[in-house]
């Protein structure tokens, strides 16, 4: 497979398009950023490193950190976990509040805003340093110690954090949150807050295609088990209430963030990132699902 060759023939196909899609502004940091960024990269399981365009650049990971925070927690206990948050697609937008109140509190997936509140709570109580810790771990998935958080994005959403404020007030009183609220809060936006660059986050997302196994050492990291229920939310909670759409244009398992990102993966194959921060209504990066939708596409590969 030419990887390189799809790769440059979607970056002139997409650069000829218009956007209609509008960056991030709730977080005012993020409305900083320039709308016609746009880079991509794949890394694949056998042939190595693909991109284009603004791909080593950093950006705001924002809801992708959720993937992490969900395979730390993984790793650390079992089925339990799964009595705090369900796994099933929840068809509204990433931070709404309508179905806790008649689902007892219990947020329908890690990847909605309730979710990730609840997992960081889950890793506040089972390690002594979670912001340190899951730092690290991506530390580690990507062999690159120089990853870390922007702090004007950090303090920018906290100082907007209203709704979470209320889905984690609205959890405590249901008991679904043992910790301090703004404990919990700042471990989410701390994870928000990391930056990334395509390349980083295609090297990070290598074990969910990879069956958990780093590629650079072939160190273990997840057992296969875990991964297949990862990639298993990806595939139907990843892009909110667009997770229908995104599997029906693109077929892959993925998560995407309000900074523009969308990482992919394809078990066996390899992972992608495309960043392009203009979003579109439900909160997903425009461009990012139409790149996403020809990869697929072109290659003539997708999990279905
Ligand atoms: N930090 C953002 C929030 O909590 C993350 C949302 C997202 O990327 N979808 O609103």
């Amino acid at each position: 497979m030419n990887y390189q060759e799809i790769l440059t023939a979607i970056q002139s196909e997409l650069s000829k398009i218009p956007s209609e899609g509008e960056v991030a502004s709730y977080i005012p940091e993020l409305a900083k950023i320039e709308p016609t960024k746009f880079g991509m990269h794949l890394y694949c399981t056998n042939s190595g490193h693909y991109s284009f365009g603004n791909s080593d650049e950093r950006f705001s990971i924002q809801s992708i950190s959720k993937v992490f925070a969900l395979t730390r927690a993984m790793s650390l206990l079992d089925e339990d976990l799964f009595k705090r948050v369900d796994v099933e697609p929840s068809g509204d937008p990433f931070n709404s509040l309508v179905q806790l109140e008649y689902e007892n509190g219990i947020p329908r997936n890690p990847f909605i805003n309730a979710g990730a509140l609840v997992v960081c709570d889950i890793l506040i109580s089972n390690i002594k340093n979670p912001k340190n810790d899951l730092l690290d771990f991506i530390q580690e998935l990507t062999n690159n110690k120089e990853i870390s958080i922007n702090r004007e994005v950090f303090d920018s959403e906290k100082k907007h954090s209203y709704r979470n404020t209320a889905l984690l007030n609205f959890m405590k009183a249901f008991g679904n949150i043992k910790n301090d609220i703004y404990l919990v809060l700042d471990l989410y936006i701390h994870l928000c807050s990391i930056e990334m660059s395509c390349k980083e986050l295609s090297e990070a997302f290598m074990i969910y295609a990879n069956g958990g196994r780093l590629l650079y050492n072939n160190k273990k990291i997840l057992s296969s088990e875990k991964i297949k229920r990862i990639n298993a939310i990806m595939q139907t909670c990843g892009f909110y209430d667009e997770a229908g759409e995104f599997s029906f244009r693109v077929g892959l398992p993925g998560k995407s963030g309000v900074g523009g990102g969308i990482v992919a993966i394809h078990p066996g194959q390899y992972a992608v990132t495309v960043w392009s921060p203009p979003l579109n209504p439900k909160g997903n990066s425009e461009l990012g699902m139409l790149a996403l939708e020809r990869l697929t596409t072109l290659t003539g590969l997708s999990i279905f």
